[in-house]
């Protein structure tokens, strides 16, 4: 198999040309083309010689994803992209205008096998990673489409990205290099349901981002009934795990409390939950469930939304409620993806 030259950093790019014969700045030229000025071909690498280039294309993969659907909401101008992998996997992509900036969400794998109950992305299991290169992609094509510059970056997308560490971390170091689109790390978001040991390795890093735990319940009981991950790791490790990070990185943690109607959104939950995280340097990201119609989960109503955000709000608890956004265009997690790729079987 060729070697991915996308997921290469500056440094390992340079030792990659060096085998090759070629000089440093080459690599310096070339890490431009590919991770500043987001070009999808070998060829479009202008002031790189026929003959390097063609070098380049035998020894070497060019991670290009192929947009094949984009779907804009008339509401809130928020974009949702399928693009196409070089193996013919689908992935999706969202693109959000906010007052503070441009913001995606991206895929970290092809599918997810997490199982949250609530989630579309994890309906049809996992299928494989995504390369750093793949992940970095989803941003630069919708660069590329928008002529707009991505401010955030969030991990949010199908897939658990702590599950696909080394590619992640890779992916990271690749997103906020001054050589490329030079995005602050403190300026991306990772979301993770809750992997215990790699939230501590996460930590060791001593990265600037910011983790997102996928709380959506105070309890162990609770929620071990939206999340399988919960029957591994309790409440209590997952709060250890946070204080860490926080210690280790001086970031505060963003909790995101998915709100079930009747299932986790009474004011008895809200009170439990300040008990647990009350006191800790946090902000909670309140989700109205986006219902999927294949679970018969429903979504909170807004007197008991309300109430439960003043609760916490009078424990001075930061919390937000999340804006829905792109609601008429497919909005929860992964069905685009599911959509197409049911559509494309059903017309086998
Ligand atoms: N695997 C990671 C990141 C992907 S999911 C994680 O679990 O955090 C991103 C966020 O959206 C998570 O908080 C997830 O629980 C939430 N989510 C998924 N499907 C949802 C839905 N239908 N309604 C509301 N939130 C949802």
């Amino acid at each position: 198999m060729k070697k991915d030259i996308k997921s290469f950093t500056l440094e390992e790019l340079k030792s990659e040309m060096s085998a090759l014969g070629e000089k440093n700045f080459r690599a310096v030229q070339l890490y431009d083309w590919m991770h500043k000025k987001c070009v999808s071909s070998f060829d479009e690498c202008t002031n790189l010689s026929e003959s390097l280039r063609n070098k380049l294309k035998e020894n070497y993969e060019f991670t290009s994803l192929k947009q094949v659907r984009l779907q804009e909401s008339a509401i809130d101008g928020t974009k949702k992209y399928l693009f196409e992998l070089g193996d013919g996997n689908f992935v999706e992509s969202v693109w959000m205008k906010y007052h503070h900036g441009n913001s995606v969400c991206i895929s970290s794998q092809v599918g997810c096998k997490m199982g949250c109950r609530f989630c579309a992305s994890t309906l049809d299991g996992w299928e494989r990673n995504l390369t750093p290169s793949e992940m970095l992609d989803q941003i630069y094509r919708i660069t590329a489409e928008t002529g707009e510059r991505v401010s955030n970056v969030v991990v949010m997308g199908t897939g658990e990205p702590l599950d696909n560490y080394d590619n992640l971390l890779q992916f990271i170091h690749l997103l906020s290099d001054e050589n490329g689109l030079n995005i602050s790390q403190r300026n991306i978001t990772v979301s993770t349901c809750g992997l215990v040991p790699k939230m501590k390795m996460l930590a060791d890093e001593k990265l600037q981002i910011t983790l997102a735990l996928s709380l959506h319940a105070p309890t162990d009981e609770k929620r071990r009934k939206l999340m399988p991950i919960a029957e591994r790791y309790s409440v209590l490790e997952l709060m250890e795990a946070c204080t860490y990070y926080f210690e280790q990185t001086g970031r505060r943690i963003s909790f995101e409390y998915s709100l079930v109607g009747g299932v986790n959104d009474n004011l008895k939950e809200a009170e439990e939950l300040i008990a647990l995280i009350g006191g800790m340097n946090c902000h909670v990201n309140l989700i109205p469930v986006n219902p999927i119609k294949e679970r018969d989960y429903v979504t909170s109503d807004t007197v008991s939304i309300e109430r439960f955000k003043n609760k916490l709000e009078k424990n001075r608890i930061n919390v937000t409620i999340r804006r829905e956004m792109g609601r008429d265009i497919d909005g929860a997690c992964g069905q685009l993806r599911r959509r197409h790729t049911q559509s494309a079987h059903s017309e086998e």
